[in-house]
């Protein structure tokens, strides 16, 4: 549409340019550029057509580009037929072709030549009073195109039927013969014939009946208007040019016809024909080819009359426009069609916003249905109230419920009604303000807890929520209230528990301190006990023990020897006894402190082995040392603790293994010393394998053999968790056992030099005499100290309590006091304390004795004051040594006794050999071992020196060391051995 009305606008503008451009173009160059056409006429050449020739003669046509042959025709039905075949371009036609428009011919009248139609109906004059009724009855031509006559007729009330009708002869000469009454005639022509004639002759015109119809126009088709319409344009005004040119120059057109078209009429003929002519075309007074569509309509009309055309026919498209409007026909179409998408698309937008406003009622009524269902359904109780009144506007049943009213209780009602009596006024001042807040600030919520009262009186409290409401025209609030009486009531009593609960563990912890305290009292007790117990039977030992080491060196009668070394036996076995149950006692209570220092691994393995190796001779099992090559000398570790676990091991294979052999194999590997201790005894079954580490458990093998207690593995283990090592058992039953130990002993230096425990006999000569007091409330533990230190040449006194030793102290200023630590009237504790508060109490050395059993005893005693700690049994060899320690003393020592510690003596039983001997001497020497006869012994040394000089001279050591255990187990072993060869023999 745009680019029509820019190339319309361009032509518009370009338009008179274009028009001289081609002007020029005709007059240059004719030959090439003219149209060429046919202009068919309805009749032969005549005056009828005077304007057609003009045009042409006078080159209007030629003017406009057009080359136009004018046709005559014959039968008059040539124009209509070769307009539509497209043989003529143009034709002559009359008003019929209104007609044939109807009748669906795509004709287009593009001008009237003649206002009025030329027609006549001529009859022979018969006088002044003749009617056109005179031609009721009588014969009639009437031409195919004069429908305006038989209107004419029909309107005067003559029907067609009422005449004889004639083949239309187009010779007037049967007027004037009669042939035929009426003649249909054109006035311009046939006239002149008759009056040429002398034939008088009425005319009657349709005229007269106000029948006014056109006579010849100029016709072209639809599609020749569509597909050339400058042709028809150029062609149109070229002809009424050159009718214009006619009417007024008759002379000269009359001229050419006759010249160059026809000569059938002569001169004054077509002079005659032009004359009539002029008061149908009527050339000054309307312009050529003007018509009037109410003039057609008219003629539609007259048709409709004949029943020729429907009343009201159309006459669109049948009349010519030659300026016509610029073709808006699409721009209106275009316009219709937007404006009738407009009003469709307004229509579907009114019936969306139709259904969308449906819609959005149903969804606000659908909401509103929500919002009335949660509020009246909502679990939370809510209210509605009018702020400027207070009150109550609506209510849900969660709200009635809550308050035990009828909606039609409270509608209406103060909204601070159901207020607590005991907080209303509290409530209301506080619903003033959250209302006055809610005006100040309409989007705020309030929040808060509101004291309100059932209808029965109780008690409600509750959490309100309430914001501004438009509700039904009402400034209004609405607050939702959850009841929170129970949750409340469930606080207070949580709180309440909460603080029972404290004071319940309050009480519970005061009474778990108490518990605490008495257990710790409890296990005070216990330890006061057992300290108590290794006091008690450690103190009555210790003179068991002191006294028979003290009768052994007198010369006691052979019997009593025996009976010596059965008390003596025993007795080490009770403290043996005491000392494990004293010392699992010690581990549970954890009081078992590890001593870590270097020690000489070689020696303690020594000293073990020759211990086991002893017993394992007694029972005639071979034992087996073995130790790797890389073993460091002296290591890290807590060497007392280590030879007490392999002690116990090996003791162990010794006990429970009869016959076979035991092995020691002792190995390093990452950093760990191993010790493996395997026998060929009864064994463990796997059961056991836990068990036997347990305190006082023993297999059945133990619990057959009758010995022991079943706490030495229990201390072991637990000695071995201490020293961060492993004790593990492998064994089955009847395969023998092995125990390894696992101990990280961390290589080290060689311990400074320690005086080895000899036996001493008396102080160096030159030294000064000592002072040493004894300080002990038993009389035997006094004397035992004093008679073990009087041969020395020790100055000795003795004090029976801590008061006495104190008073002793300032009396004779001893240089070392010897302190029993249990004493009554003043402990050895407090009397230390204050002898160090005494002058030069500070210089004396001060050694504790004590029969605790107790390691960490030694720190309270050094802490009292003391300078060293002695456990008691005593053993005279530390008795020496640490008196020698703190007063720095040189000892005499006995000779022998000096070889009794050499190594070479721990290897001596080992090396000493019976089996020579006779079993008479054997049994004599076992007899006097047992029975400690050192008389019968020596005796029986003295016997040996003799026969085997090398024995007596170890078995001297021996004796001189008082070891007769071991002299009686190797004479047990060989009287085994003998007895063993006897039978294999
Ligand atoms: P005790 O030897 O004093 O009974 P222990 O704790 O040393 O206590 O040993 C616990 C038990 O383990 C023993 O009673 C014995 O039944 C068993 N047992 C220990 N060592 C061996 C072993 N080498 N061979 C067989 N059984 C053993």
């Amino acid at each position: 549409m745009q680019l029509r009305v820019a190339i319309g606008n361009w032509l518009q503008r370009r338009m008179p340019g274009l028009l001289c451009l081609a002007m020029f173009a005709l007059v240059a160059v004719p030959a090439f550029a003219l149209d060429k056409l046919n202009l068919q006429l309805k009749y032969l050449h005549q005056f009828q057509f005077a304007g057609y020739y003009a045009a042409l003669e006078k080159g209007y046509y030629r003017e406009h580009g057009l080359d136009v042959s004018i046709v005559e025709g014959i039968s008059g039905d040539e124009p209509l037929k070769n307009v539509l075949a497209g043989q003529s371009q143009f034709g002559v036609g009359s008003s019929s072709l209104l007609l044939e428009r109807h009748a669906g011919k795509p004709v287009v009248v593009l001008g009237v030549v003649f206002q009025h139609s030329p027609y006549v109906l001529l009859v022979p004059r018969t006088g002044s009073t003749q009617t056109i009724h005179d031609i009721m009855g009588k014969p009639v031509m009437l031409s195919a195109q004069s429908e305006e006559l038989t209107a004419y007729l029909k309107k005067e009330g003559i029907s067609l039927s009422n005449l004889t009708m004639l083949k239309h002869s187009f010779n007037p000469d049967d007027l004037i013969s009669g042939k035929t009454y009426g003649f249909s005639a054109y006035a311009t022509n046939e006239t002149d014939v008759l009056d040429k004639a002398g034939f008088a002759y009425q005319a009657y015109t349709p005229r007269s009946a106000g029948i006014d119809f056109y006579g010849d126009n100029l016709f072209t088709s639809e599609q020749q208007i569509k597909e050339h319409p400058a042709r028809v344009k150029a062609f149109r005004e070229a002809s009424m040019r050159g009718w214009h040119y006619a009417m007024r120059h008759q002379e000269e057109i009359a001229e050419l016809i006759l010249a160059k078209y026809s000569q059938r009429n002569s001169r004054e003929h077509l002079l005659y024909e032009a004359k009539k002519m002029t008061d149908l075309v009527q050339p000054e007074l309307v312009e050529m080819g003007y018509m009037n569509p109410g003039r057609w309509m008219h003629i539609a009309e007259v048709y409709a009359d004949l029943g020729m055309l429907p009343k009201n026919s159309q006459m669109q498209g049948f009349l010519y426009d030659p300026d016509p409007r610029p073709d808006f026909l699409w721009l209106y179409r275009a316009l219709a069609a937007i404006s009738f998408l407009i009003i469709v698309a307004w229509l579907i937008h009114m019936k969306r916003l139709s259904q969308e406003r449906k819609l959005a009622q149903a969804n606000i009524k659908a909401s509103e249905e929500r919002y009335r269902r949660l509020f009246s359904e909502s679990t939370i109780a809510q209210v509605v109230y009018d702020i400027d009144n207070l009150k109550i506007l609506a209510v849900n049943a969660r709200y009635l419920q809550l308050l035990g009213y009828a909606e039609n209780e409270v509608i209406g009602c103060p909204v601070d009604f159901p207020f607590d009596v005991n907080h209303r006024e509290e409530m209301r001042s506080r619903l003033h303000q959250v209302v006055q807040d809610g005006i100040d600030n309409p989007e705020a919520t309030y929040r808060g807890r509101w004291h309100y009262q059932h209808r029965d009186g109780h008690h409600i409290e509750v959490e309100g929520t309430s914001r501004r409401l438009e509700y039904a025209n009402h400034r209004a609030r609405i607050a939702s209230l959850e009841d929170v009486t129970e949750r409340e009531r469930i606080k207070q009593e949580l709180e309440k528990y909460k603080s029972h609960l404290e004071e319940m563990v309050l009480s519970r912890t005061t009474e778990l301190i108490a518990a605490k305290h008495m257990a710790e009292a409890a296990n005070r007790a216990k330890s006061v006990f057992l300290a108590n117990m290794s006091h008690e039977l450690r103190t009555p030992l210790n003179a068991i023990l002191g006294f028979t080491q003290l009768m052994k060196r007198d010369n006691i009668a052979p019997e009593n020897q025996k009976n010596l070394a059965t008390i003596n036996r025993a007795g080490q076995h009770l403290l043996s006894l005491i000392n494990d149950v004293l010392e699992i006692s010690r581990i549970e209570a954890g009081r078992t402190l590890l001593q870590s220092a270097p020690f000489d691994l070689g020696e303690i393995l020594s000293s073990v082995e020759e211990m086991i190796r002893v017993k394992a001779d007694d029972k005639g099992l071979k034992f087996i040392t073995e130790h790797a090559g890389n073993l460091p000398a002296f290591v890290e570790g807590d060497g007392p603790h280590l030879k007490q676990v392999l002690i116990n091991l090996l003791g162990n294979a010794v006990k429970y293994t009869e016959r076979g052999q035991l092995a020691l194999s002792v190995s390093r590997r990452n950093g760990e010393i191993n010790f493996e201790v395997s026998d060929t005894g009864p064994g463990i079954s796997e059961q056991d394998h836990a068990r036997i580490f347990q305190p006082f458990y023993q297999t059945q093998s133990g619990i057959a053999k009758g010995e022991g207690t079943g706490l030495g593995l229990a201390i072991s283990q637990e000695y071995t968790k201490m020293m961060k090592g492993r004790l593990a058992v492998k064994s089955q039953l009847g395969q023998g056992s092995t125990f390894t130990l696992s101990l990280p002993l961390p290589e080290t230096e060689a311990p400074a030099a320690q005086s080895a425990a000899r036996s001493i006999i008396g102080l160096e000569v030159d030294q000064e005499e000592m002072r040493v007091l004894i300080v002990d409330d038993k009389e035997d533990n006094r004397e035992l100290v004093m008679q073990l230190l009087a041969p020395t040449g020790f100055a000795l006194r003795t004090a029976n309590d801590g008061q006495q030793a104190i008073d002793c102290f300032i009396a004779w200023q001893p240089q070392l006091i010897w302190m029993d630590m249990r004493m009554p009237v003043l402990d050895g504790y407090q009397a230390t304390q204050q002898i160090r508060a005494l002058p030069g109490g500070d210089k004396v050395k001060i050694v504790a004795l004590t029969a605790s059993a107790f390691e960490e005893e030694r720190q309270k005693i050094i802490e009292s004051g003391c300078d060293d700690m002695v456990r008691k049994p005593l053993e005279e060899a530390s008795l020496f040594l640490v008196m020698g320690d703190l007063l720095n003393l040189r000892y005499r020592y006995a000779e022998v006794e000096q070889a009794a510690v050499t190594p070479a003596q721990t290897n001596l039983a080992r090396a000493l050999d019976f089996s020579t001997l006779p079993s008479s001497q054997i049994a004599a020497l076992k007899a006097a071992a047992e029975a400690l006869d050192l008389a019968k012994i020596r005796q029986q040394v003295a016997m040996l020196k003799e026969t085997h000089p090398a024995l007596a001279a170890e078995m001297d050591e021996l004796v001189q060391g008082f070891r007769f255990e071991q002299i009686a187990a190797l004479c047990d072993k060989s009287q085994t051995q003998i007895k063993q060869e006897e039978g294999e023999s």
